[in-house]
């Protein structure tokens, strides 16, 4: 059979444009002749030429989201940890040396703990709800330091504008993960951050169909080393995935909002439920940093809610196993209402001691807040924690 010689086909003949971004999965662009790819590969000019490199619907999606955090573009990566990666491993070298928050996403403290070090890259951990104790774990070689505003599952809110500060007097770049706080309720460029980044899998995106990472530096030439680090490392993503989470983030405000208004309301019910012995909501007086919540957060609480109930192992699949209308799942930010029990997920490797000096026991969960109706929310949790109230020791 002879091959029919194929070219693309290009709808030019409507007056009208489509309302919605198109998608365009091709890997390949072809070019006219040696100059004009020269020229694209010099950045002379602007075009694509391989997908791993560039397409339109990542360079969409990180627009859309670099406008959300008051930055310019930005790279769209496989996932948030190829975020992570992006900028911790395409900016340090063997010999430098990176401070972490203590309670950082566990595969961060990961990569801090096990894998940074391989390469030759020191690295400490410390309180981020203390500028005065990253102060005192940065060093000579210090290059970066890495802080999530609100941490996760234990809800703590870090002290952004005294790191900020700690920062730019040391010289030592500030990279914020973004993902938990998000820019409806704060910029953490507006705060003195270099680079921003986001598990855009989480609350952007929002639908949980779709796993995607972004980060973006200030200065132009940290954003060609990372964007190097991630094309050369393979971390960049599909056009398909872009386009869901472009898709996604058209009801990012409207979705913040509902979770929000809910886990308000959530977090003040569940001090009234039966079994529970603390909860965790930024804009409750009995937070440990309620008045930075009101601050830096501006009385924004979003969307999680973590708490403690009373007994052990069997209160807890009590728990969950009699609130079976909500998804018992280890993610957060989907439309969907999701329950995590850190001890048997996220922090399982975590030694005791250290969770316990967090307040992370049996008895803690944290909760993803979707936009399911809050009342029928409120009825499936007591009757969780009566059943876990019933459970004898
Ligand atoms: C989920 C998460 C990540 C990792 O993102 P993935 O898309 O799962 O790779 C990083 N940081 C924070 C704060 C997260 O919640």
């Amino acid at each position: 059979m002879k091959p029919t010689l194929q070219r693309p086909v290009v709808f030019k003949d409507s007056l009208s444009a489509p309302v919605v971004s198109p998608i365009m999965p091709s890997v390949v662009y072809a070019s006219k002749t040696p100059d004009e790819l020269d020229s694209q590969y010099a950045g002379e000019a602007h075009g694509y030429t391989y997908a791993r490199e560039g397409h339109p619907n990542a360079d969409i999606l990180a627009q859309r989201i670099a406008m959300m955090e008051g930055m310019q573009g930005g790279i769209i990566t496989g996932s948030g940890m190829a975020a992570v990666s992006a900028a911790l491993m395409g900016l340090c070298e063997n010999g430098d040396h990176v401070v972490g928050g203590n309670q950082l996403y566990g595969r961060s403290l990961r990569l801090m703990s096990e894998d940074l070090p391989r390469y030759g890259i020191e690295t400490s951990l410390a309180d981020t709800t203390n500028a005065q104790a990253v102060a005192e774990a940065i060093k000579p070689n210090t290059k970066l330091v890495l802080v999530e505003i609100v941490s996760n599952p234990t809800i703590r809110i870090a002290d952004l504008d005294g790191i900020a500060e700690v920062c730019k007097e040391k010289g030592v770049l500030l990279v914020v993960d973004n993902t938990f706080t998000t820019p409806a309720a704060l910029k953490p460029v507006e705060h003195g951050a270099d680079i921003v980044l986001h598990s855009v899998t989480k609350l952007l995106a929002g639908h949980a169909d779709v796993t995607l990472g972004w980060v973006c530096a200030k200065d132009p030439a940290l954003m060609e080393r990372m964007t190097i680090y991630a094309v050369t490392h393979g971390l960049t993503a599909s056009p398909f995935e872009c386009w869901l989470a472009e898709r996604g983030l058209a009801t990012f405000d409207l979705r913040y909002q509902r979770a929000q208004q809910t886990a308000q309301r959530l977090a003040d019910a569940f001090a009234e439920m039966p079994n529970v012995k603390r909860v965790v909501y930024p804009t409750r007086q009995d937070h440990p940093e309620a008045a930075r919540a009101q601050s830096l957060l501006q009385g924004r609480g979003a969307n999680m809610v973590s708490f403690e109930i009373e007994g052990g192992r069997a209160q807890a699949n009590a728990f969950t196993e009699a609130a079976s209308e909500l998804a018992f799942a280890p993610t957060l930010g989907d439309v969907g209402t999701t329950i995590s029990h850190p001890n048997s997920s996220s922090h399982r490797n975590v030694p005791e001691a250290d969770r316990l000096a967090n307040g992370i026991s049996e008895g803690f969960f944290r909760v993803s807040v979707g936009l399911e109706d809050p009342d029928a929310m409120i009825a499936a949790f007591t009757k969780g924690l009566k059943a876990a109230q019933e459970v004898s020791e």
